[in-house]
């Protein structure tokens, strides 16, 4: 990919960083990427992209996009956790994005050009950015990089279907210890800044019930719970409390490489 041509031939204007977000003290010629994505490409694709990614650090609450945007950029969650809601009052967490994907370009690879849902900061973090035009050519001119995007996209959806019958099929407690798993893997952090309260809308439970179902696995140890974040203590008790929606995603995952998570599966043939 000529990167003069991605600078040259871009026909959107770029947007402007959003409210709250500012770019995070790294050294973009120097960019060594934590996000999954970027970091299982060749080092040559990495190199012709890395002009054209800007980091930025995001505050929980922080809106990427919103349903119905046809000006978008890509995201590379560097850190902290995305989550896609959708309706207006009662939202539904239909999925979560950490540093194993990205935000924007490739769930509009679904097609329509629009966004769907809106895309908030869970847990804070960061992102390296492209822009649309750049994350368009580069789709076009770079076919390793494309069919990481497709792949990506294809378990981003399982994601969200699966979501739809896990929230059908499955008690509180088994999501429980699945969003925690997947948290615990996107973040990859030693303690998840997530509240109860966000656990509870995660599961689109009353917050007592989220509360008591977060009492029940810190009372045996899978968990510990302190004033606005969440440590995972016990992964393997977690995949056996977690309904079997965890493996299902977290396989499709696993398509874009291997070792693409940190965490290991504690239990390997349940
Ligand atoms: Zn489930």
């Amino acid at each position: 990919m000529n990167a003069n041509k991605l600078n040259n031939s871009g026909r959107e204007v770029p947007l402007a960083f959003g409210v709250g977000e500012k770019a995070a003290p790294t050294d973009r010629a120097g960019l060594t990427p934590r996000n999954r994505l970027l970091a299982s490409l060749p080092q040559e694709i990495l190199a012709s992209l890395r002009p054209h990614l800007r980091p930025v650090r995001l505050p929980r609450g922080r809106v990427l996009c919103e349903a119905g945007d046809s000006r978008w950029r890509v995201y590379f969650v560097e850190s902290g956790v995305v989550s896609l809601v959708t309706g207006d009052r009662a939202s539904v967490t239909a999925a979560t994005v950490g540093r194993e994907g990205a935000v924007g370009g490739p769930t509009v690879l679904l097609g329509g050009g629009l966004v769907c849902g809106r895309y908030q900061m869970l847990v804070p973090g960061s992102a390296l950015v492209m822009e649309a035009p750049q994350f368009r050519i580069a789709l076009q001119d770079t076919l390793d990089f494309r069919s990481l995007c497709e792949v990506y996209t294809q378990a981003f959806f399982v994601q969200v279907l699966q979501n739809l019958a896990c929230g059908k099929l499955h008690t509180a407690e088994q999501r429980s210890a699945r969003w925690l798993l997947m948290c615990d893997d996107q973040t990859e952090d030693d303690a998840c800044e997530l509240g109860a309260d966000s656990l509870a809308a995660m599961l689109g439970v009353p917050p007592s019930v989220g509360d008591a179902v977060a009492s029940r696995l810190q009372e045996g140890g899978l968990i510990h719970l302190r004033q606005g974040s969440i440590t995972v203590l016990d992964r393997r008790q977690l995949e056996a409390t977690a309904c079997v929606c965890y493996r299902i995603v977290r396989h499709y995952y696993e398509r874009l490489g291997d070792h693409y998570y940190d965490r290991p599966l504690a239990q390997k043939n349940t």
